[in-house]
């Protein structure tokens, strides 16, 4: 196999030592099944040439772009071959009149944001791993981000794709138009398929024209009910803010403590009274921004919150930047859900998990995208505490099992990988999975590319 693989992209992409196959077969859940190669492919042409290879000898196939997936799907569970995009990341064009971008896979997220903003362009899907994460691994999630709420997630920017499928074939899915009825819509099947139906190669963007201005506001309640209350009614009064984010007390808490152990000079302090926050963006012309920040700031101030303001909008945007490392040393362990109910429920929801907490003696941090009613639940246990570690399996379901209850369901943009496999039919009943199996077996009969992920 490795000679035909050396064959395939060079001698000099085909890897085996042992570095570059523990960096390559992780993610951002640090767990490591190590790949028995890694293979760094430039073009369509040397994939699909490496998945015929793998589906001819049955060897599993893994595709993988920034490694910042929080579900393990990029871990290549069963072993066999990872195929880093790593080298396709090119933009091969951005076009003001069709606004679209053609791109390979490994582009990593930011540069694309920042490539189309030079034009004047917007390309909204903005995970907070976009300095990391590549947008094949995007849409291989259909990944989110706070701008969710008023833009959409990376399905709504997805208009064609180049993909290679587990036989090997190279197909071109949707194109370069915005309206296709055109037979089945395999570019939504690939969208959040978590590289099990095929690896995208080349994908054509939808972009739309960067707002001309936005402004942030912080607004500080006692606690997360009152800020979650604070959000619907925002909505209620049909404001749509391009950013709508929630902290609970024990994000904020956390936060406060990272700032001083890092000794972080910044221009926003939180004070000890805060038991939650919320960050709302407004954007859109000038005069809009204006007019929409009196509206958030007359709605938030009702609502009880003590509202900040900042120059600079970065000085309170660095707040949530902290959280992932400020939350990820409470405990040794930090798993991150993303469970999503409806807006109307989040408060519930969030007093649920306060419930929770207090039953399990495990804390549960919250906090995330409360527009979109997703919210990223963090479990912080000892995984090397075996009683801590049960007890975890039991909290985590009931972490899901609640936001199903609730009428939503168990993942809003990490995907389902091999971490949340065996609680996927919490969320779809079994002639549902059942559908999807059959999809999979049809596309890949012989189970080479990401198995033993999605499916319990
Ligand atoms: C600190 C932090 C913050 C995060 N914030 C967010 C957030 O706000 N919103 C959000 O949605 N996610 C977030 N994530 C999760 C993660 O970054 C996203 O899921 C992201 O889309 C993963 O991209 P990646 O390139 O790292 O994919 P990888 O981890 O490399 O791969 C993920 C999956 O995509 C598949 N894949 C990769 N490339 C391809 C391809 N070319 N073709 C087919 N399949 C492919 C892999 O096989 C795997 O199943 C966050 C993660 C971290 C660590």
């Amino acid at each position: 196999m490795l000679d035909e693989l050396r064959s395939i992209v060079g001698p000099e992409h085909v890897r085996t030592d042992i570095d570059t196959i523990r960096e390559n077969s992780t993610d951002a859940t640090k767990i490591c099944r190590p790949a028995d190669v890694i293979v760094f492919p430039a073009n369509a042409a040397e994939v699909a040439a490496i998945v015929r290879l793998s589906n001819r000898l049955g060897i599993p196939v893994v595709s993988r772009g920034g490694g910042v997936g929080y579900a393990g799907g990029a871990i290549p569970l069963k072993g066999g071959i990872v195929i880093s995009l790593r080298r396709m990341n090119r933009i091969l064009e951005i076009d003001p009149i069709d606004l679209v971008a053609v791109l390979e896979p490994g582009v990593i997220t930011d540069d694309l944001q920042k490539a189309v903003e030079s034009k004047g362009l917007f390309y909204p899907p903005d995970p907070a791993s976009l300095k990391q994460s590549s947008i094949g691994g995007n849409v291989a999630h259909n990944a989110g981000g706070p701008r969710a709420f008023k833009y959409g997630v990376t399905r709504q920017y997805l208009l064609g794709l180049e993909v290679v499928l587990p036989t090997g074939e190279i197909v071109q899915t949707g194109g370069r138009v915005v309206k296709n009825s055109t037979g089945y819509d395999l570019t939504d099947l690939m969208c959040g398929a978590e590289g099990t139906l095929g690896i995208i190669t080349r994908l054509t963007l939808r972009l739309i024209p960067k707002p001309e201005a936005a402004a942030t506001i912080m607004a500080l309640f006692g606690t997360a009910r009152e800020a979650a209350a604070a959000a619907t009614r925002l909505i209620a009064a049909r404001i749509i803010p391009s950013k709508l984010e929630l902290m609970d007390g024990q994000s904020l808490a956390a936060i406060r403590q990272y700032i001083k152990d890092e000794d972080i000079q910044t221009a926003c302090t939180l004070p000890e009274s805060a038991g939650a926050l919320l960050l709302i963006e407004v954007d859109g012309s000038e005069p809009t921004v204006q007019s929409s920040l009196a509206e958030v700031r007359a709605v938030v101030i009702a609502s009880g919150a003590e509202v900040r303001e900042a120059e600079n909008a970065d000085d309170l945007w660095a707040i949530r930047r902290y959280m992932s490392p400020a939350v990820g040393r409470l405990r040794p362990n930090k798993i991150n859900e993303d469970i999503v109910v409806p807006r109307s429920r989040v408060a519930d929801y969030l007093d649920a998990m306060e419930a929770l907490q207090r039953e399990s003696g495990l804390p549960i941090v919250c906090f995330g995208h409360v527009g979109d009613g997703n919210l990223h639940v963090n479990l912080l246990i000892d995984a090397a505490d075996p009683v801590e570690l049960q007890k975890s399996e039991g909290v985590k379901r009931r972490i899901f099992e609640l936001a199903v209850e609730m009428g939503g369901t168990i993942s809003g943009e990490h995907g389902i990988g091999f971490m949340k496999s065996e609680f996927l039919p919490l969320a779809l009943a079994p002639d549902t999975i059942a559908a999807m199996k059959r999809i999979k077996l049809a596309m890949d009969p012989n189970n080479i590319m990401n198995p033993g992920k999605i499916f319990p």
